[in-house]
């Protein structure tokens, strides 16, 4: 049935031919698991020994019943129409229409049904011309991600709410450096979302003051997941990436310790995330990675002076650089403009100055996760040009962002360690293959 399974087919540039598998959504509703169905395919294209010895995947729903042993009936509402209506029109007995139409009330929210939308009935099918049919399912589309599901078991209708299968498609991609990351990035057809993670991943590890060379080579293995028919962009997320840097080689690999809790780690399986991000603006959204072979990000004005200025298009989104609490969100006087002060972990602040405007939702006393949106990037208070200030304070004393060095980072632990090295082989095993065209 077409809410049951997912259908996971993959590009993959380069030398490897790709076997669309499917999986059922028990097994692949959350991210991790959906990769865990590839693996095994990835795996034997490869050609590396050892299944992936994967923890059990968790079963998030099971229908009651199997609606593929039923007749279905797709219906595209029109205006006029109800569900009681709608019923008669397939004969469901008026006793049988009261049942349906209570317990659907109770969790139809307004506005679930109307015009253009489809609903989907499972009817029992029947071997006699006389049998009558039995309304056994009702499907109503709650919104491009969700759909709403009432079945009939033996315990009466009951209601749940399923996340519409995702296509999980992994992707690798490859490239030398000839002008920008940026550019080379997307010749070889790599969205910028997945770029920005890229530079995220290593902005710990490479000195970013220190420019790419013409010749460095980046590659990635990268999982897009989307909805078919759906209008909303697809969640791209980098699961493997390697840069080599002056000859140095840089990996990084996502991995999940839990379910839904990932981190990227090194080759020796330390974890490359830390408390902070190094920069508050999107790699891809720095002006100065737009032209020219740098990935110098700043701009050089009015120094000396306390803070970084990014140079970036009126309207760019701000992140918070840092889990932490907002301070201060509003209009400073004294040059800063628009601003937002945050206060991090003991003994860190952060301020992000000359702000087009505040995000929604951001005020003084705001809890705030590292890389939200707070902001957007202006020319507001005593500024010369579209650019946003940005300071780092460690015990109420300015630090230069650019030279901080973030704490933490963390060992994968033992009991892991096979897991994850298995994974890793898979991964690195596909990025060799990859070609840096
Ligand atoms: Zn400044």
């Amino acid at each position: 049935m077409v809410f049951k399974l997912i259908a996971a087919t993959g590009t993959l540039f380069g030398v490897l031919t790709w076997v669309p598998v499917e999986v059922s959504a028990e097994q692949a509703s959350l991210a991790e698991e959906s990769v865990d169905g590839l693996l095994p395919t990835l795996k034997g294209a490869v050609g590396k020994p050892g299944a992936p010895n994967l923890p059990p995947l968790e079963q998030d729903f099971s229908p009651p019943e199997d609606l593929k042993a039923l007749k279905r009936i797709s219906y595209k509402i029109r205006s006029g129409d109800t569900l009681g209506n709608l019923f008669v029109r397939y004969g469901v007995s008026l006793q049988e229409r009261k049942l349906w139409l209570q317990a659907i009330q109770k969790h139809l929210p307004l506005g679930a049904f109307r015009p253009g939308k489809e609903v989907q009935l499972y009817l029992t099918r029947v071997s006699s011309p006389k049998a009558k049919e039995q309304l056994k399912a009702v499907e109503v589309e709650q919104n491009e991600d969700s759909i709403l599901t009432w079945e009939k078991g033996t315990k009466g209708i009951v209601f749940s709410k399923r996340e519409k299968p995702y296509d999980v498609a992994l992707k690798t991609a490859g490239s030398v450096v000839e002008t920008t990351l940026v550019e080379d990035g997307a010749r070889v057809g790599l969205n910028q979302t997945v770029l920005s993670q890229l530079a995220d991943l290593f902005s710990w590890e490479i000195d970013f003051d220190r420019e790419i060379q013409k010749g460095d080579t980046f590659k990635v293995l990268y999982e897009d997941r989307s909805r078919k028919g759906s209008k909303n962009t697809p969640s791209l997320k980098i699961l493997a990436a390697e840069l080599v840097s002056a000859g140095q080689r840089y990996f990084a690999m996502y991995f999940e310790k839990e379910k839904g809790k990932g981190d990227y780690y090194d080759l020796n399986g330390r974890t490359l995330a830390r408390a902070f991000l190094r920069f508050p603006l999107e790699f891809t959204n720095i002006s100065s990675t737009f032209s020219h072979s740098r990935f110098h990000p700043i701009l050089k004005v009015d120094r000396p002076h306390y803070g970084v200025d990014f140079a970036a298009r009126l309207g760019t989104p701000v992140r918070v650089v840092a889990d932490g609490k907002i301070l201060f969100a509003g209009w400073r006087k004294g040059g800063y403009g628009r601003m937002i002060e945050v206060e991090h972990e003991s003994p860190y602040s952060s301020r992000y100055a000359h702000l087009q405007r505040v995000a929604k939702g951001i005020r003084s006393g705001s809890p705030v996760k590292k890389g939200q949106i707070i902001g957007y990037v202006g020319s507001s208070g005593r500024s010369t040009g579209s650019h946003l200030h940005f300071e780092i304070y460690q015990n109420r004393e300015y630090i230069d962002p650019l030279n901080f060095e973030s704490p933490a980072e963390h060992q994968i632990e033992p009991a892991l360690l096979k897991v994850f090295e298995n994974r890793k082989q898979l991964f690195t095993a596909e990025l060799a293959a990859t070609p840096a065209s």
